[in-house]
């Protein structure tokens, strides 16, 4: 009987969320539409079979001015700047309105896994009045978890994920993940020998190469000139470090200037591992050390905190 029964209520769990007034949907960790129901499907306009990726499906929607309304004459920038912000929070809600006039609460769950939950309810009728204001605050909000000029999560945004790892819950000295230390090799030459601009420009290239190697569930941001921080929740040193290998690889095949494809540049990593309970400054600082060590072995290569920092300065 136990099984027949389970199945009844997926049956009913199914026609509940198909009949619901909400409009819901679930992403997987590579943010592939996997689940829809009809109202959530007419909202975006996605045919009855298709799973396609959030970002594609934002983006042919910003472009054919359905869907949600995006307010952005760059809207490859508004989607890295979106994208380096979703899914980074267990629970998260927010208003938004659709070209159609409609104006919706959304709601975003997040699984360790990478697995996402989005319940939106019509709230067109509530609390119209405060209505740009509530906008204004969230855009504002957003400007200060971000860095203008590649659009990536900022310092801020940044060091506060930071402290989120280390004191979340489970028994202290677990290990919480990866911290990575990046920074972009002999980037003062660049500038001094390009100009201040081209340095601009390679800043925006190392975000735009570097985040196609993100997942969902990592932090990559901007807290310093030529100096980021990748937080990796949930993952041992060994796969840590294979992800900055595949970073390295990827920013020396990068060719960023287009009057000089044979220009190419590189960074350095420092990893640290951190445990719950650690200081965050204190995973920080061993971090730094260890890019430091790449430096001085040459750059363009990882350096991992040796087990003696950590023990040395616990
Ligand atoms: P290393 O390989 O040891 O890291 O050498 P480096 O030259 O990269 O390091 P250093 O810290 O000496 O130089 C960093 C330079 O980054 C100095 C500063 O002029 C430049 N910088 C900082 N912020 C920006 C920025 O927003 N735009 C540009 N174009 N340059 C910046
Ligand atoms: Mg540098
Ligand atoms: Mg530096």
């Amino acid at each position: 009987m136990k099984p027949l029964a389970a199945t009844e209520t997926m049956l009913q769990l199914a026609q509940l969320m198909e009949n619901a007034g909400n409009l819901i949907a679930v992403y997987d960790p590579e943010d592939r539409l996997r689940f829809a129901n009809g109202a959530f499907r007419a909202a975006w306009f996605i045919g009855g079979d298709e799973e396609p990726l959030w970002s594609d499906l934002m983006r042919r929607n910003y472009h054919a001015r359905r869907g949600t309304v995006i307010e952005t004459a760059d809207f490859e920038t508004w989607l890295r700047s979106t994208q380096a912000r979703r899914g980074k929070t267990g629970f998260r809600a927010f208003e938004t309105d659709l070209h159609d006039g409609r104006w919706l609460w959304m709601t975003e769950t997040m699984q360790a896994d990478g697995w996402m939950l989005c319940v939106a309810s019509d709230i067109s009728s509530i609390r119209t009045d405060e209505r740009a204001l509530r906008q204004d605050r969230d855009l504002a909000i957003k400007a200060s978890q971000t860095d203008e000029l590649t659009g990536l999560p900022s310092r801020r945004y940044v060091m506060g994920k930071l402290a989120e790892l280390v004191c979340g819950a489970g028994a202290t000295d677990q290990h919480a993940g990866c911290l990575a230390v990046l920074d972009i090799d002999n980037f003062k030459y660049i500038n001094d020998r390009f100009g201040h601009g081209v340095g601009d420009a390679i800043l925006k290239d190392f975000a735009i190469t570097l985040q196609r190697h993100v997942r969902k569930t990592d932090i990559f941001g901007r807290v310093g000139g030529e100096e980021f921080l990748l937080i990796l929740p949930n993952t041992p040193m060994e796969g840590a470090e294979s992800i900055v290998q595949r970073m390295l690889l990827a920013v020396r095949q990068s060719s960023p200037l287009p009057d000089q494809t044979g220009f190419h540049y590189t960074f350095s990593a420092g990893l640290a591992r951190a445990a719950r309970g650690d200081d965050p400054a204190d995973v920080y600082r061993r971090a730094d050390l260890a890019l430091y060590a790449a430096k001085m072995q040459g750059r363009d290569r990882i350096s991992i905190e040796s087990q003696t920092q950590r023990t040395a300065n616990p």
